[in-house]
Order: C-alpha cells, then sequence, then structure tokens
C-alpha cells in the first residue's frame, strides 16, 4: 500500500527552481531516504509534505486523502505529520516525559504508561523521563525528538537530516535506533539526507535528487549497483570510471575484458565498477593486468589503495580487507569480480 503519493511536484523561490517535476511514491510501513547534494530541494520538498509550503503545482496525498493540489491545501497540523529537524526540536523548559507527549490530548500528557512505552521504543532508559534537554546527550535529544514525533501515530514521520549535528560515534548508534524505533513503530517514514551511507544502510527505499528532480528510486542495492547514470553511481558511493567497448555482454577496458549486464549500452561506453570488485593479488608476475599500488589509505577493517596500470595506463582504485592491504610500490595483478555497469560514452 503507498502511504504518501507525490506528483509533478514544483516549487520556485524567484528565479532559482527547487523542485523540478518530482515524482515519489512512499509504500506504507517503510522508510524512503531523500538522498541529494547540499540544494537539490530536499528540505523544499520535506516541507511540503508537512504542510509548512506550498507548491507552486502537482499533488500530494496521504493514502487517498489528497493534501496539496489543485483542490486546495491541508494545514500542517491536519496532516498527521511527525516532524524531526536537524536539532533543537525540543522544548527547553519541559522535561522529556512533557517533551515526548506534547503532542497527545491533554488527558495523555506525562501518561507513566505511555511515557515508558515511547522511551522503551527509542531505546533511552526510562529515567530520563524527569530530565531536561540540556541534561541529555545530543544523540539523546534526537530520540526524545523521534520518540515526540511518533508518540501521536502520525499518517508520515518526516525527518530532515536528523543526525548531521551529532559526531561520528553518536552518529551510527543513534541512527540505527531510530530506524528501529520507526520499523517497531510501524511507521511510514522519510528521511533527508545528503549522506550516502546513512541513506543506503537505513532505508528500504532510496530516492536520489540532483537539481530539484529524482534521478533514480530504488532500493539501497539497485541504486549502488545499478545506477541510472555515473553521476548517481559516484554519488551513492566510490566509482571507478573507465572508457570501453562493449559488445554483447563483455566490455573492453583497461582492466582486461569485463561482464556487464544483458541489455547494456553497445559500442563505445563509459563504464562504472566499484572499488570492492578488483581483486588484487600480490604476485607481480607476467601477463594479465598489472598494476603499482601507490597511496593506501588504511581504515583498519578495511583499505582503499590507488593503484597505477602498468605500463601508462589510468589510476584506479581498490578497495581491500584491511588485513590484505598491499604495500605502496608493490606490484600487484588486478582483476575484477561481478558484473559492471556501462552507459553511452559522453564522447
Ligand atoms: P541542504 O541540504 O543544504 O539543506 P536542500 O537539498 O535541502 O539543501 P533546499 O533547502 O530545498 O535544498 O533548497 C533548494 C533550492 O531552493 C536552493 O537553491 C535554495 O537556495 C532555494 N531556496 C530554498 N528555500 C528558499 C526560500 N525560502 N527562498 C529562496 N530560495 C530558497
Amino acid at each position: 500500500m503507498t502511504a504518501l503519493t507525490i506528483r509533478q511536484l514544483t516549487k520556485s523561490f524567484g528565479p532559482v527552481q527547487a523542485l523540478a517535476g518530482v515524482d515519489l511514491d512512499v509504500p506504507a510501513e517503510s522508510l524512503t531516504a531523500v538522498l541529494g547534494p547540499s540544494g537539490c530541494g530536499k528540505t523544499t520538498l520535506l516541507r511540503m509534505v508537512a504542510g509548512f509550503l506550498s507548491p507552486d503545482s502537482g499533488t500530494i496525498a496521504f493514502g487517498d486523502q489528497q493534501v496539496a493540489g489543485p483542490g486546495g491545501t491541508v494545514p500542517p497540523q491536519r496532516r498527521r505529520v511527525g516532524y524531526v529537524p536537524q536539532e533543537g526540536a525540543l522544548f527547553p523548559h519541559l522535561d522529556v516525559a512533557a517533551n515526548v507527549t506534547f503532542g497527545l490530548p491533554r488527558a495523555a500528557r506525562r501518561a507513566r504508561k505511555r511515557v515508558d512505552e515511547l522511551l522503551d521504543l527509542v531505546e533511552l532508559d526510562r529515567r530520563v523521563a524527569t530530565r531536561y534537554p540540556h541534561e541529555l546527550s545530543g544523540g539523546q535529544q534526537q530520540r526524545v525528538a523521534l520518540a515526540r514525533a511518533l508518540a501521536p501515530q502520525p499518517s508520515v514521520v518526516l525527518l530532515d537530516e536528523p543526525f548531521s549535528s551529532l559526531d561520528a560515534a553518536l552518529r551510527l548508534s543513534t541512527a540505527r535506533a531510530v530506524a528501529q524505533a520507526l520499523r517497531t513503530a510501524h511507521a511510514t517514514a522519510v528521511l533527508v539526507t545528503h549522506d550516502q551511507d546513512e541513506a543506503l544502510s537505513l532505508a528500504d527505499q532510496v530516492a536520489v535528487m540532483r537539481e530539484g528532480r529524482l534521478v533514480q528510486v530504488g532500493t539501497p542495492d539497485t541504486v549502488y549497483s545499478s545506477p541510472t547514470d555515473p553521476a548517481v553511481a559516484e554519488f551513492v558511493g566510490a566509482a571507478v570510471l573507465l572508457p570501453g567497448t562493449v559488445d554483447g555482454q563483455r566490455a573492453e577496458c583497461a582492466l582486461g575484458t569485463l561482464t556487464v549486464a544483458p541489455g547494456s549500452v553497445q559500442g563505445p561506453a563509459q563504464l562504472v565498477i566499484r572499488p570492492e570488485q578488483i581483486q588484487l593479488s600480490r604476485d607481480g608476475g607476467n601477463g594479465g593486468i598489472v598494476a603499482r599500488v601507490g597511496e593506501v589509505a588504511y581504515f583498519g577493517h578495511d583499505a582503499t589503495v590507488r593503484l597505477h596500470l602498468e605500463p601508462g595506463g589510468p589510476e584506479v582504485v581498490a578497495r581491500v580487507m584491511g588485513a590484505r592491504t598491499p604495500d605502496p610500490g608493490a606490484r600487484v595483478r588486478l582483476s575484477v569480480d561481478g558484473v559492471v555497469a556501462a552507459y553511452p560514452s559522453t564522447n
């Protein structure tokens, strides 16, 4: 079932077209991440779903109820939307219990049982109920903000870069707890982010946005493994772009003969290879694709290795398990594992 349907949504601010015809279906009880660079229109889209902004044209419907379109606009307070902003969502003069039950009918406010349920849901210790926002970490504050957004059981929960103000360690644990709480609450949610890892690891569906348009909507696996174009490929993860020539399901390029998906573009093409598809074996030996190891960035569990193909070929990047990191200057042999994506050549 589709909980949120967006059709041909447009919005301009003077000469700036923030949304240029956005179509999106958000399935019920799922998390959709809208992923795009700064200024591409993500916040504008989210604010329009919340009802804080009206579209120039297009429609938004929650289930079968249209909330924005030619028939008029339903105001935010009647949309049953939960909103979690970047930071600062909590009322500083109210304790956690009062904050999380703020949106509930007066009789239900501060009801101990409901407060406990909501704190459990976002994996917070029940004892924080009597604390004030300034007595919580940033990650705890964001969990309280989510608990408050979920309390009235909204049709849709909207999260606008909710982890961006947190440091790396808190970010990961908070993001995981938030995604889990949304799942447990059977919530339908839209998360706006410019962080690829966040979008791919948390969402059921990723909508990649560029210059006011959604350029690809699919599962994290689809947008990572079958990006619509090389720009999406580079935006959702590290990518090696190489020119090549495709004939059937085979492509010739500086990394040898590679396999492309059935139905790929034929003839001159741009190939996209993920760094983890490039396998290294330590014996330089003769024959095959040989490269000299350049710069190595070691991250413990894995490492990124820059390789200079010999003789005089392009530079490519491979990702290897940390324990198998070769030394700079070593000669290695390369092979490519799996299917690579091919796009029409831009030349
Ligand atoms: P960020 O990740 O930096 O928040 P974003 O993808 O959320 O960016 P939006 O905030 O939606 O992008 O902005 C899209 C475009 O519309 C930008 O060029 C922005 O400058 C412009 N814009 C947004 N709101 C307004 C406004 N109220 N008045 C004028 N221009 C605006």
